[in-house]
């Protein structure tokens, strides 16, 4: 039951609008045709149509609204990324970044698509209000939106044929999601249509009787409308005004509403409505003045939305009176600029860009498009303002689904963890795993906006530790950490115990100090009882990092190591300060005092006999005159940077990657590997490797980081 005609490229190319009047912008379009009907070859849409109509019905959309020539391409090629063999490498290479943009937005607001009506159901004002940002958060460029609503438009007037339960479910997403879009972006044109059709499916009875009751009247009202415009005509023409003047359709679903709001059926559906259009603000209030003097204005009925413009910056006077033969009548009167903005709303602003024609009114329509989209900072040219719609707004928040589409607002990086915890303590207790999006992930993920978060959960058990080691950023919010603490002070006394023990014993022999006694260790952090102390840790209240790092304080202390009893000590010299000479091993070192070499200069070292390493320019003639050249050795100068080489040594079960997976574990911590050493052992390779390191807690934490590899066993620093 093909409602509407069908649609062809040829009747699309023949739009009257500058997209397709450049030669460049009609090839463009025609070839993102081709590649289409190519792609979705064979495909068809529920009604049995080709599926290539759905793609020119889109575009054919997008055109009515005078959009530019690469929206109307990513329009015909809006589902080819999703349902096809057409690739992005493909896309990019033949149409280009900008296409390809659009088309990568649109694909991936397609989860908007299986929200399910459940979910909606639910939402109250506030959360409908998330979803709405959310949408639009997801957006990097408003044209997205546009393709977005022209799809589900023509998604909506071929819904007939889907069954009766989907059919609800994707009216209601429309009533409350895509037609409250389409308004805030002013574009009257989609937003109808969007509400009768949601309305139409989602209470059919009601449609119907409304409809049925606006058609019974409809001859006599056309006819009364008629004599209406004509005298009203003439009227103004006497007035030296020229007006267009036109019979309103009103749409069912603002009846409905209407009626709602009135209780009265009778009062609403028999409504006459006219619109006048003039061309300057000046006629539009003599109009009105004109409209009032013919007929009797009802009272609160007046409206000056030209002085007073609507969020969405509609502009328009309303009033309503009391015309011949006391029937109400409603009049808009507005220039035939107002209304093309009400009509075209944001995708006005990309009418007069083509030909490098530019909008009288730009500057005014930047500003309107940034309170549209309730935007803050200041925008110069039309690409920034594309650029400002990247949800800078949202930043902090990242808005996801549970597995039942009910939407959940996390601060920015929080993990599946954290979603955990907030959907039920007793869920994050025993959160095992998670998938995103149907994909299994780590629980370190870090959420987007748009994700659905399903988690997996054991039968019994609890939190793991490392959730609460910040190096490892299993969780973000602190209301989880609180959680996961709670959780172990809960534990018996005994357990904790247990397993401080074991946390304590695990980190002294990890940094080869399994000597020190758990007293001493206790001591460090002030106390008598070790159980008391393995009870803490137990508990989660004394993290495994900062037994690491006090540790290695007082092993320091007691046995200091080689490159702290004699450290590359800073020269004497004042204007020096500070700097590092490298090479030396260790030794003492100073600028030789003949040749004074600064950083930057080429040096070499001379080894003294009892005073270190004398650093000298490279060309100093008393090195080149040195008979003693075996006591040269190469130096450099180092970073002000104060790094301490550290020997680690790793064990792993071997496998394809693990060293670079090491570099880049280590690279990220902005560590520099000076050497590393590889030897294999039936299938344990082990890595011996120094690296250049600023303090025991990027120490403690890089070995975390490592031991988190996969098929790393062990991480052990080496202090030999
Ligand atoms: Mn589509």
């Amino acid at each position: 039951m093909p409602k509407y005609p069908t649609l062809s490229i040829e009747a699309l190319l023949e739009h009257d609008i500058p997209a397709l009047h450049s030669k460049a912008g009609y090839e463009l379009v025609s070839y993102a045709y081709q590649v289409a009907e190519h792609a979705h070859e064979g495909q068809k849409r529920t009604s049995g149509e080709p599926y290539v109509q759905h793609c020119l019905a889109v575009s054919n959309l997008l055109a009515d609204l005078g959009l530019d020539a690469p929206t109307l391409a990513a329009g015909l090629m809006h589902d080819v990324l999703e349902d096809t063999g057409y690739t992005r490498a493909q896309m990019e290479k033949e149409f280009g970044k900008e296409v390809l943009g659009l088309v990568e937005g649109v694909t991936k607001l397609g989860q908007f698509d299986h929200l399910e009506s459940q979910a909606i159901r639910s939402y109250d004002e506030r959360e409908l209000e998330s979803l709405r940002k959310m949408f639009l958060a997801m957006v990097d460029d408003p044209r997205v939106i546009l393709i977005k609503l022209a799809d589900r438009l023509h998604n909506m007037r071929t819904l007939g044929v889907l069954p009766d339960d989907r059919r609800q479910r994707i009216a209601q997403e429309t009533l409350e999601l895509f037609a409250p879009l389409a308004n805030r972006l002013g574009i009257w044109q989609i937003k109808w249509e969007l509400e009768d059709l949601g309305f139409r499916y989602q209470y059919p009875e009601k449609y119907k009787e409304i409809a049925r009751l606006i058609d019974e009247r409809r001859p006599d009202r056309e006819e009364y409308i008629n004599r209406v415009i004509l005298n009203l005509q003439e009227r103004l023409r006497m007035e030296g005004i020229n007006a267009e003047i036109s019979g309103r359709p009103k749409h069912i679903y603002s009846i409905w509403k209407k009626m709602e709001r009135k209780g009265s059926f009778e009062q609403v559906y028999d409504v006459r409505a006219l619109r006048v259009l003039v061309e300057t603000v000046a006629q539009c209030y003599a109009a009105l003045g004109i409209v009032h003097s013919m007929w009797r204005p009802i009272k609160g009925e007046f409206d000056d939305y030209i002085a007073n413009p609507k969020d969405n910056l509609y502009q328009s006077l309303h009033t309503a009176v009391v015309a011949d033969e006391g029937k109400t009548l409603e009049v808009q009167i507005r220039t035939r600029e107002m209304h093309e903005s009400a009509e075209l709303g944001i995708a006005a602003h990309w009418r007069y860009k083509e030909g490098g024609k530019r909008d009288p009114k730009y500057e005014e329509k930047i500003t309107w498009l940034r309170s549209l989209m309730d935007w803050r900072h200041d925008v110069g040219d039309a690409r920034e303002f594309v650029d400002s719609l990247r949800s800078d707004v949202f930043q902090d928040r990242v808005y996801v689904f549970t597995p039942k589409g009910k939407l959940v607002d996390m601060s920015t990086g929080s993990t599946p963890i954290d979603f955990a915890y907030h959907i039920h303590t007793d869920i994050g207790d025993r959160c095992r795993g998670a998938r995103v999006n149907g994909a299994l992930v780590s629980l370190d993920y870090q959420l987007q906006t748009g994700d659905r978060v399903e988690i997996i959960t054991a039968k019994r058990g609890g939190p793991s530790r490392d959730w609460l080691n910040p190096n490892l950023g299993y969780v973000k919010t602190q209301r989880a950490r609180t959680k996961i603490k709670q959780w172990f002070k809960k534990q018996d006394r005994e357990q904790n115990i247990a397993q401080g023990r074991e946390v304590v014993e695990r980190e002294l022999r990890r940094l080869s100090l399994d000597t020190m006694s758990h007293d001493s260790v206790a001591k460090l952090f002030s106390f008598d009882k070790v159980d008391d102390f393995f009870e803490k840790i137990g508990a989660g209240d004394i993290s495994s990092q900062a037994i690491v790092s006090k540790v290695i304080e007082a092993d320091r202390k007691a046995n200091p190591p080689l490159e702290e009893t004699v450290p590359m000590v800073p020269v004497s010299r004042p204007e020096v300060q500070g700097l590092v000479v490298r090479g030396t091993g260790g030794m003492l070192t100073q600028l030789a005092k003949c040749c004074k070499p600064v950083p930057g200069d080429p040096i070499v070292g001379f080894v003294t006999r009892g005073r270190g390493v004398t650093i000298h320019h490279a060309n100093c003639v008393n090195i080149l005159n040195s008979s003693e050249s075996e006591r040269l050795i190469e130096v450099s100068w180092g970073t002000s940077q104060r790094t301490y080489p550290v020997t680690v040594k790793i064990s792993a079960y071997d496998r394809d990657g693990l060293l670079r997976d090491v570099a880049t574990v280590v690279a990220g911590e902005n560590v520099s590997m000076s050497s590393v050493h590889v030897t294999t052992n039936k299938n344990i390779a082990t890595f011996v490797a120094t690296l250049e390191i600023a303090g025991t807690a990027q120490l403690s934490k890089l070995m975390d980081r490592i031991e988190r590899l996969p098929n790393v066993i062990e991480v052990k620093r080496q202090l030999s």
